[in-house]
C-alpha cells in the first residue's frame, strides 16, 4: 500500500497522484489504493463521474460494489477478463435491469461470433461488458516508472534552513583564491563571480524578511569557447557544495515542440541535488550556448527556439513557482510533477556570441564619430579587447529581447587564451593534466618531465585547433599514448623527458634509465 511506500521513507518524501501527478502539498492527502496506487481525492471523484455519467446504465445497480466493475487489480497483476466476478454479473443484470445489450455493443474480440437471430443472454452480455472497464485498471496506468520511484523529498515547513549559513559564506577573496587554484587567468571574471555568488548566498542566507530586498544577481559571461566558462560555474558549486546543473540552451523550445521544455532546466537542478526541493531551490543553474537562443533575424515562421525560449525563461530568472517534471525533460501525462521556487536560484548563462565583437565596434566607432572625436572613427577595429567593451545594447542588438538580458544584471567577458596561459593550463592547477599523467607514471616509480619548448609546441598545436584548452587533452592524450604503452614493458625506464622533437614528430622522448 502507499502508506508503507511513505512510512519507509520516514515520510520525508512526498507522494503524487498517479493520475493528475500533483503532490500531496498541492492535491491534499492521498487515497491509497490496492496494488500501490495512490490517487487524489479530486481525481478519484471525477473518475466516478465519468463512469456513472458514460456508463451509468449499467453500472446504476452496480454501484453498490464498484471494485466489481472498476476491477482495480494489484501492480503487476494484469487484468483478466475473464475473471469477472459471477456474483456481480448476476446483480447487475437482476439491479439494473440490464436487457438491451447485443454482443457487438460489447465489442470482444475473442468473443465467439454468435448465430445470427440468437440473442445473447442478458448475464453472458453483462459478463463482456465489465472487462470492459478493465482501461481503467489504476494498477496499469500507475505503472509508469514510478515502482522504481522518483521521490522528491518534503518540502521543509517553516523557515527555510539555508545552504550556506551567513557565517559559512567564505568572502569575495577567499572564493576567488579557491578559484586560483583550479583556473588559469580570467582575473575579472573570476573577481565578478566571487563578488556576485557571496552577494547571493548572503541574500539567500538572510531571506526576505526585512523591507529592503536584495536583488538576485544572476549572470550572464560571455567567452569563447574552451576558455574556461563552464569550468569555473563547475569549480564555484564544487568549493561551495551546493547543487549544479548544467545544460545547453540549443536543446530548449517552447513547450509542445520537439526539445526540452524550458522547466527542464529546473528538474536537472532537482535531480542534482538527489530529488531534495529545498537543496534545489538554492543551487546555480548553468545555461550554456545562451547564444544560440537569439532572436532569429528575418524570418517568417514561429520562432520556438529563439525568441519565445527567452520569453519562457523570464519568470525562472525573476523568480516564480515553476511546476517541473521529475526526472524527465518535459511534463506529460506519465510523469509527476513538483513545485519548485526559483527566487533562490542563481542563473549563470555563457555564450560565446561570436559575431558581437562587430556589433561592439560599430557602436564604438558610430559614437566617436560624431563631433571632435570624429577622426577616431575606425580606431577600435583591431582591439583585441573590444569583447570586455560590451554593453547591453550590444548584447539586445545581438538578438537577446531587453526584459532578458534585464534579468541577467551582471555582464562579464573570460579572456581568450593565449599561448602562455594554455601552457599555464597545462601545468599548473591543482589537477593540471601533466600532473595526472605524472602521478599515473609515479606509481610505476618513473618519473615524467615535460621540456618547456616542448609545452610551448603542445600550445600552439591546441591554438590552431580554435577550441580553447579543450584541445590540449586531446593533444596530450595522443602522443601519451604510446608512452604509456611502453614504459611498462621495461622496468629499468627511470625517467622520460618529453621533447619538442617528440612532439613534432622528429624524435624521441628521452628516456633514462634507473641506476
Ligand atoms: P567553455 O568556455 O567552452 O565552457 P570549458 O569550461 O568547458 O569551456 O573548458 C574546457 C576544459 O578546458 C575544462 O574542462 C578545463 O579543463 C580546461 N580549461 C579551460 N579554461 C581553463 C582555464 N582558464 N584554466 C584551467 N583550465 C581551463
Amino acid at each position: 500500500m502507499g502508506d508503507n511506500v511513505n512510512k519507509k521513507d520516514g515520510g520525508e518524501y512526498e507522494e503524487f497522484c498517479m493520475m493528475c501527478r500533483r503532490p500531496e502539498s498541492l492535491a491534499g492527502k492521498m487515497l491509497h489504493l490496492p496494488g500501490n496506487i495512490q490517487v487524489c481525492s479530486h481525481c478519484m471523484d471525477s473518475m466516478t463521474k465519468l463512469i456513472d455519467e458514460n456508463y451509468g446504465d449499467i453500472l446504476n445497480g452496480a454501484m453498490t460494489n464498484p471494485s466489481a466493475f472498476m476491477r482495480i487489480t494489484p501492480m503487476n497483476q494484469t487484468a483478466d477478463p475473464s475473471a469477472v466476478d459471477e456474483a456481480a454479473a448476476d446483480r447487475i443484470v437482476k439491479e439494473a435491469g440490464v436487457t438491451d445489450l447485443t454482443a457487438t455493443e460489447v465489442e470482444d474480440p475473442e468473443a465467439p461470433t454468435e448465430a445470427p437471430g440468437q440473442e445473447a443472454a442478458p448475464r453472458d452480455t453483462v459478463k463482456k461488458a465489465i472487462p470492459r472497464f478493465s482501461f481503467i485498471n489504476l494498477a496499469d496506468m500507475g505503472d509508469f516508472g514510478l515502482s522504481g520511484k522518483p521521490k522528491v523529498k518534503k518540502r521543509s515547513k517553516g523557515e527555510r534552513k539555508p545552504l550556506l549559513a551567513l557565517e559559512d559564506i567564505p568572502a569575495p577573496h577567499k572564493i576567488k583564491a579557491m578559484l586560483d587554484e583550479y583556473v588559469v587567468g580570467q582575473e575579472h571574471a573570476k573577481k565578478v563571480m566571487s563578488v556576485a555568488v557571496y552577494n547571493h548566498y548572503k541574500r539567500v542566507a538572510t531571506g526576505t524578511t526585512d523591507n529592503i530586498e536584495i536583488e538576485k544577481s544572476n549572470m550572464l559571461m560571455i567567452g569563447p569557447t574552451g576558455c574556461g566558462k563552464t569550468y569555473l560555474v563547475k569549480t564555484l558549486a564544487r568549493l561551495l557544495d551546493v547543487p549544479l546543473a548544467i545544460t545547453d540552451a540549443t536543446s530548449l523550445t517552447e513547450a509542445g515542440y520537439i526539445g526540452d521544455d524550458i522547466e527542464s532546466v529546473v528538474s536537472k537542478l532537482l535531480a542534482a541535488a538527489g530529488n531534495d526541493v529545498d537543496k534545489a531551490e538554492q543551487g546555480i543553474i548553468f545555461i550554456d550556448e545562451i547564444d544560440k537562443i537569439a532572436k532569429k533575424k528575418e524570418t517568417h515562421s514561429r520562432d520556438v527556439s529563439g525568441e519565445s525560449v527567452q520569453q519562457g525563461m523570464l519568470k525562472l530568472l525573476e523568480g516564480a513557482d515553476i511546476e517541473v517534471p521529475i526526472g524527465a525533460s518535459s511534463k506529460n501525462a506519465m510523469v509527476p510533477t513538483t513545485t519548485i521556487n526559483t527566487s533562490n536560484i542563481l542563473f549563470i548563462c555563457g555564450g560565446a556570441f561570436p559575431g558581437l565583437e562587430e556589433i561592439i565596434e560599430d557602436r564604438i566607432n558610430k559614437q566617436t564619430s560624431i563631433g571632435f572625436n570624429a577622426e577616431l572613427k575606425g580606431k577600435f577595429n583591431k582591439d583585441k579587447n573590444i569583447l570586455s567593451k560590451v554593453a547591453t545594447e550590444d548584447i539586445r542588438k545581438y538578438g537577446m529581447i531587453p526584459e532578458f538580458v534585464g534579468r541577467l544584471p551582471m555582464i562579464y567577458t573570460l579572456e581568450g587564451l593565449d599561448k602562455d596561459m594554455l601552457v599555464q593550463i597545462l601545468k599548473e592547477p591543482k589537477n593540471a593534466i601533466l600532473k595526472q599523467y605524472q602521478k599515473l607514471l609515479e606509481l610505476d616509480e618513473v618519473k615524467l618531465c615535460f621540456d618547456e619548448d616542448a609545452l610551448e609546441m603542445i600550445a600552439e598545436k591546441a591554438m590552431e585547433r580554435e577550441t580553447g584548452a579543450r584541445a590540449l587533452r586531446s593533444i596530450i592524450d595522443e602522443f601519451m599514448l604510446d608512452i604509456m604503452y611502453e614504459i611498462p614493458k621495461d622496468d629499468n625506464i627511470g625517467c622520460v623527458t618529453i621533447t619538442k622533437a617528440y612532439i613534432e614528430g622528429k624524435g624521441a622522448p628521452l628516456i633514462e634509465l634507473r641506476t
